[in-house]
This record gives C-alpha cells, structure tokens and sequence, in this order.
C-alpha cells in the first residue's frame, strides 16, 4: 500500500508527526462550543477492489458529464435544454413545457432507484457516484501527484511558507480552478450549445451564461478543494434521512467486532489465541484512508458516505499479517446477529420492500416509455374568441370564432388539414387549408366555424326562431337539441399521416 508502514513484522500506529494538531475552543471553561472546529483531513490513498469501482464510476459519469455536450444529433447538439426558447432536446426527442409530465416521471424513477439502491446497499449512491464524492475524488488525485501522500501533505502543511510550498500550493490551486471551471462552461454548455459558448468565451458571454460559469465552478470548487466531508456531514440532508431507508437486511459497511476485538499491535508471528487478541492490529489504516475522518471500528456513523476505502484498506492488512479478508466489510445486521453466509444474506435482497420498489420502477419506466412513443407530436388549443358574440353570417348559418393554436413539437415540417364534427353540416372557414408549420414551431390562427341552425329552429324565420327560443327558456327545457350550447370538435390532421392528429372538443353557440 503506498504510503504504508510495515517495519519488519509490526504495523506501527500514528507517529506523532502525523497526528494534527486541534486548536482548543476557547469558548470558556464552563461554555460549550455551538460549532465543531474542523480538524483537517488528510485522506490516505488506496487501492483495491473498492477503489477500482469507484475511479470506474468516476470515469463513467465524468466521460458523460463532460462528453454528452458535444454531441450532435440531425446537426444540432444532442442533449440541450434550451430555456430561452422553451425547448428541451434529447437525441431526437424535442419536449416542450406541456411536456413536463416527463421531468416528474424522471424525478419519480430517481427517487425509486435511489430508494430501491439504498435499501439493498446503504449509501452507494454517496459512496460512488453522488458528485460531492466523485469531485472530491478528483482534486484528491491532484493533490497527491503535486503535494504527495498523507505524510507528506501534513509535513508541507506544517512546514513555514517557501518557494517550493508556494509554487506546489499554487499549482494545485490553478488546476482545481481550471478543472472548476471547465466543469462550469460544461455545465451552462447543456444549456447553451457548448461550440457557441466557446466561440464567445471570453468577451461575448452573456451575463447570465458567465454567472453560471463562475457559480457552478466556484460551487466545485469549494465543495470539493475546501469543504469535502462537511458538505456531506452538515449540508447534505440525504445523509440525515438515509436511515428511514434502511433495515436489517441493508448491506451496511460493517467493522466485525466479534472477530476483530480485542484489539492491538502483535508481531505476525503472534499466536492470536495465547495472546488472548482478535484481528484487528489497531493500525489506523482504516481511519487515515477514510475521507470524512471517522473510525468504522465504532459502529455505523451518518459520517459514513460508505466508500468502502476502509474495506480496501484493512484487506490489504488483513493480506500482510496472513489473516482472512473481509474484518471490514458489506454485511447486515441480520448477518452478522444471524451468522448468515453470503448466500444467505443475498438472498434476503429480495424482500418485500426491495420488490416493491423494483415493481413500481418497472411500471413507471414502461408506462413512460410506452407514452414516449405513442407521444403525439402535435399539440392543438381551442380558445372562443370571447370578444365576438355568436351571430347569423348568412341566412340560415351561424357562425363562431376562435383562437386555435397549433404546436408541431416534430423535427420535421407538416401540412395540417382542419375540419370540424358535432353539427350536421359545419363547416370550418376563415383560415389558411392546408395550414404550414415548420418544424418545432406553433401558430396561433382565428378560425370561424359555421353551422346550420339546428332542426327545429332553422327554419329561416327569424320571428319564430326566437319564438321557439322563448318557448323553450319558459319551459325550462333542457332538451340538448333546444340549449344554445353545442359541443363540436375542432379536428387537425397531419397531411400523409393519419396517426398524427388531434380532436379538441369546445361549445358552439347558436344566439337565442
Ligand atoms: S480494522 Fe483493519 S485497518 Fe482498521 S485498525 Fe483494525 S486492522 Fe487496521
Ligand atoms: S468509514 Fe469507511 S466507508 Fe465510511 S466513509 Fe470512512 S472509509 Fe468510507
């Protein structure tokens, strides 16, 4: 393990070079501080299978976050969420605000899985993806290839200013700003398309577009250079409410106390059992590899992002002084109270909480996949024209205006022909046939309807209309054939393709 000590066959505990210093509170002797003070963490690297799992993900989420911007789909940027013209496109999929239906079905489906992974595996989002995690991880990297490892860190920051503290110190902090950055133009680059966004970096960015560069950078790089655990120990509320989602059978990262106790520093070649001791060397590897600083060996902490940079490790312990793996490991309260093998502790991954949430993902996924392809690209809103009064246009014939809006959410143009059904004879006028729109485009156009005057009150004598119409308000009539108030359909449909069509239902006035 880098870094490690392992002097002849004894593992040595902390030298005092390597134990921070804690400024003491000076809150008074009877007074308790309000606020912990921070004791640096110098996180010491590790490797191992754990590890590797967690720079996998790192990659994977990183090749995304940062790769997805340039892509092209029908020349145009593949994923981009256009505020400004109220357009969000995915591949070749565009949505607009009536579409955001999908954005709560993309919220639901997180907080299904989210629901679903911590109830099987504890915080494995925070372990291995949670941004918080994956950035820390990163200016970590950088900061050990400049400043060196654990020891090495706190000696450099112990040690009084000098050119070479300078120039490390400064060449860590130029590139966590340059990678703070270029995840902030990546960021506001989902938003405005990333090649124009660089185009007019520096000098043509808008006011916005900078704000958000210089906010979303700063953001990381505060979180992840300067703050690192006490995002997750005091701001992140997932940490305070993660444990509803637990239960006994939630695969938690557990330090066998059973085994490892009692603890304590032994030659290799010790007998464990004449000397009355358990597995754990008392070494401190555990503690001085965890990010957020806290000793496993205690029990489960809400500290505990569940890295498993402790399971790496003490298996790497474990392995030097001849012991099994595993004194550090996933396990469940079950398991361990039970003595269940792996076998059975997997099996109990299926429990009735854990199939529930999977059934409720699979529905959700299926019903908005389903309704994603069955999406309607075309999108039609029928207004009355409130300001103009239903009236005879011509004998026998009257006539209703309205306001329709036609919305082609599809990345090709179309030609739409619009009719109307309800009344015998209706006929639509007053509006261009076939109707043009481009692609991913609307238009609002006035549009008159005209209709025969029902059966018994078109008979063209307007003295007995209104007679009739008296005749039917005195009786209270309410015979559908006699009220005002019709209900017509505005029919659009798409040129050369039948499935693309719309039906909005609206009210017909016949004057008394
Ligand atoms: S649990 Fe493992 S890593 Fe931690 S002190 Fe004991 S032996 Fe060392
Ligand atoms: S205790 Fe272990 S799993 Fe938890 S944060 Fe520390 S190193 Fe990671």
């Amino acid at each position: 393990m880098a870094g490690t000590r392992f002097s002849s066959d004894r593992w040595i505990v902390n030298t005092p070079e390597e134990i921070v210093p804690i400024k003491p509170v000076k809150a008074g002797d009877d007074e308790v501080a309000l606020y912990e003070i921070r004791r640096k963490i110098y996180p010491r690297a590790v490797t191992g299978v754990f590890a590797n799992w967690r720079w996998a993900l790192i990659f994977l989420t990183q090749l995304i976050y940062y790769g997805v911007p340039w892509l092209t789909w029908d020349g145009r940027q593949a994923v981009l969420f256009d505020l400004g013209a109220r357009k969000f496109y995915i591949l070749g999929l565009v949505f607009w605000p009536q579409d955001v239906v999908y954005l709560a079905v993309i919220l639901i489906l997180c907080a299904y899985a989210l629901f679903l992974f911590t109830s099987v595996g504890g915080r494995l989002w925070c372990g291995y993806a949670c941004p918080q995690t994956v950035y820390t991880e990163i200016f970590l990297w950088v900061e050990r290839k400049i400043e060196g490892d654990r020891l090495a860190r706190i000696r450099l920051d112990a040690a009084p200013l000098s050119a070479a503290k300078f120039g490390k110190k400064a060449a860590k902090h130029g590139l966590w700003i340059s990678i703070a950055l270029w995840t902030g133009v990546t960021f506001v680059g989902y938003f405005t398309p990333i090649r124009e966004l660089l185009r007019e970096t520096p000098s043509g960015l808008g006011a916005w577009e900078a704000f958000w560069i210089l906010f979303y950078g700063f953001a990381t790089y505060g979180n992840a250079g300067w703050m690192r655990e006490q995002v997750c120990k005091y701001m992140c509320p997932y940490a305070r409410f993660q444990s509803v989602m637990f239960d006994q059978d939630t695969m938690v990262i557990t330090y066998d106390t059973a085994r490892g106790d009692p603890r304590g520093a032994r030659s290799k070649k010790v007998d464990i059992k004449a000397a009355g001791l358990g597995h754990c060397v008392d070494c401190g590897i555990c503690v001085q590899v965890c990010p957020t600083g806290i000793d496993i060996r205690k029990g489960l902490q809400y500290e505990c992002i569940g890295c498993a940079a402790c399971i790496d490790g003490c298996d790497q312990v474990m392995d030097k002084m001849g012991y099994p793996k595993g004194l550090i490991r996933y396990t469940t309260e079950n398991a361990l109270a039970q003595g269940l093998d792996s076998r059975a502790m997997w099996r109990r991954v299926f429990r009735l909480r854990t199939i529930l949430y999977t059934a409720l993902l699979v529905v959700i996924t299926i019903a908005a996949g389903v309704s994603l392809y069955l999406r309607n690209p075309l999108k039609v809103n029928v207004m009355r024209d409130r300001g103009s009064l239903a009236r005879e246009a011509q004998p026998g014939m009257v006539e209703n205006v309205y306001r329709l809006q036609v919305m082609n959410t599809d990345a090709t143009p179309r030609r739409y022909r619009i009719t109307a059904t309800g009344l015998e004879g209706i006929v639509v006028i007053g509006v261009e046939q076939p109707l043009e729109l481009d692609a991913e485009s609307s238009k609002m156009v006035p549009l008159s309807v005209q209709a025969p005057f029902d059966d018994e009150g078109d008979d063209g004598d307007d003295d007995k209309r209104k007679k009739k119409a008296r005749e039917t308000k005195d009786h209270g009539d309410r015979d559908k054939s006699h009220q005002r108030s019709h209900k017509i359909a505005i029919v659009v449909e798409a040129i050369g393709d039948a499935k693309v069509s719309r039906h909005e239902e609206t009210s017909f006035l016949f004057p008394r």
